[in-house]
C-alpha cells in the first residue's frame, strides 16, 4: 500500500538501487576516497555548472545544521520563515551544532520570506545584547509545497548580502522545485544569490543522504572536520555517494521528481472536483495541503491511509514520491467522492 504522508515513505529508485549494487564490488579506498564519491562530486558540479564543494551526509537535519553552523559563529542568528524546518523538526539541532546561533522566526505568505521580513528582523535590534544576524535560511521547495521563483530569490538574497548576511537554502526537495519551475539548478542557487544548498536525497529517491553543496568554497573552510565531528563522516562513503551518480545520469533525478509533482497536481485536482474542496497553496511541488472536514479525515484514516495534519498552517498534508502511482491517487479521490457523499 502507497501513503502520502511523507515522501521519505517510499523506497529506493530502481537507478539509486543498481548504482549502490554497483559499488558493491571490491575494496576501495574509505572516507569518500573513492571514485563514487569523487564521480558523484563532479556530476553535481557539472549539473550546477560551477566549481562547488560538495559534500554528502546522511540525512537533511544534519546538512542543514553543519552547513548553518559553518555560516556564523555561536553569537549570531539565522533568519528563517516560521514554519520553516530547521525552526519545527530539527530537535535545536541547527543551534546546537552552531554552538548556540539562535533562530529567528519570522513570517510570510505561503510559507516564504520576503526581503521586507529580513529587513525588519535585521533592523529589528543592532545592540549587543541581541545575537546579531549573518544567515538567512530558506526552504526550496517550501514547507508547504510552494516555491520561490528566481525573481524572489535574487530579492532576498540581495537583501540579505547588503546587509552581510549569507544565503542558505534548505533543498530536501530541490529537485521537485527545480522541476516545477523547469529551470536550471544554477538558475535557482548561486546565480540568483544562493551561498549554499542542502539538495535532498532521500526524499528523492535515495537510500539515505544529502549533498551539502557550498557555491562560495571559502564557506567550506573545515567543512569536513564538522562533519566529522558530528558523525557524519561516513567511512564506507561509496554508498552514500553511488545512489546519486545513478539518479544523476540521465536527468532521472528530474523526471522523478515531475512525476511526483504531477501526482500532487493530480490528486489536488481530484479533491477539488469530488469533494469542492480546494488546495490550501498553490500546489508548485509535490505536496498538496487542504483542509478536510473531520468526518472525511477520520473516514479517510479508518480507510486505512496515513497522512499528516501537524504541519504548516493547519489541513491535510499529501505528499507524493517519485513512485506514487496515478491508481493510489485515484484511490485516495474516490474515498474522498464517496465520504463527500456520505456526509
Ligand atoms: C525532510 C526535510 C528535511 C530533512 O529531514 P531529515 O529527516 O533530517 O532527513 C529538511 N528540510 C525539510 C524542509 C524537509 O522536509
Amino acid at each position: 500500500m502507497q501513503h502520502f504522508a511523507s515522501d521519505n515513505y517510499a523506497g529506493i529508485c530502481p537507478e539509486a538501487l543498481a548504482a549502490l549494487l554497483a559499488a558493491n564490488d571490491g575494496h576501495v579506498r574509505s572516507y569518500g576516497d573513492d571514485e563514487w564519491t569523487l564521480q558523484a562530486a563532479d556530476r553535481l558540479r557539472e549539473l550546477f555548472e560551477t566549481d562547488c564543494d560538495v559534500y554528502f551526509v546522511f540525512n537533511g537535519t544534519a546538512a542543514n545544521s553543519l552547513a548553518l553552523a559553518a555560516l556564523c559563529q555561536s553569537y549570531h542568528s539565522v533568519i528563517c520563515h516560521h514554519l520553516a524546518h530547521v525552526e519545527t523538526d530539527e530537535c535545536g539541532a541547527p543551534e546546537f551544532f552552531s554552538n548556540g546561533a539562535k533562530l529567528l522566526a519570522v513570517g510570510g505568505e505561503q510559507g516564504k520570506l520576503t526581503p521586507a521580513a529580513i529587513v525588519e528582523a535585521v533592523s529589528r535590534r543592532s545592540d549587543i545584547h541581541h545575537p546579531k544576524p549573518k544567515v538567512v535560511t530558506l526552504t526550496q521547495a517550501t514547507e508547504v509545497g510552494t516555491v520561490y521563483r528566481p525573481d524572489e530569490l535574487r530579492a532576498l538574497a540581495d537583501a540579505a548580502h547588503e546587509r552581510g548576511l549569507r544565503v542558505h537554502m534548505d533543498g530536501a526537495r530541490f529537485a521537485n522545485a527545480v522541476a516545477g519551475l523547469g529551470l536550471s539548478p544554477a538558475e535557482m542557487t548561486w546565480r540568483a544569490g544562493v551561498d549554499v544548498l542542502c539538495f535532498g536525497g532521500t526524499k528523492m529517491g535515495l537510500p539515505v543522504g544529502e549533498a551539502v553543496v557550498f557555491f562560495d568554497r571559502r564557506l567550506a573552510e573545515d567543512f569536513s572536520y564538522r562533519c566529522k565531528q558530528a558523525g557524519q563522516l561516513a567511512s564506507k562513503m561509496r554508498f552514500l555517494s553511488a545512489p546519486w551518480l545513478g539518479i544523476l545520469e540521465n536527468g532521472t533525478w528530474l523526471r522523478h521528481a515531475a512525476h511526483a509533482n504531477a501526482m500532487a497536481r493530480r490528486l489536488a485536482a481530484g479533491v477539488a472536483e469530488v469533494a469542492g474542496l480546494p488546495a490550501l497553496f498553490p500546489v508548485d511541488a509535490n505536496g498538496v495541503f487542504v483542509r478536510l472536514p473531520g468526518r472525511i479525515e477520520e473516514g479517510l484514516r479508518e480507510r486505512g491511509w496515513l497522512f499528516y495534519n501537524f504541519i504548516g498552517a493547519g489541513g491535510a498534508r499529501f505528499m507524493c514520491g517519485w513512485d506514487t502511482a496515478p491508481e493510489t491517487v485515484d484511490r485516495l479521490v474516490g474515498d474522498v467522492r464517496e465520504l463527500a457523499r456520505e456526509s
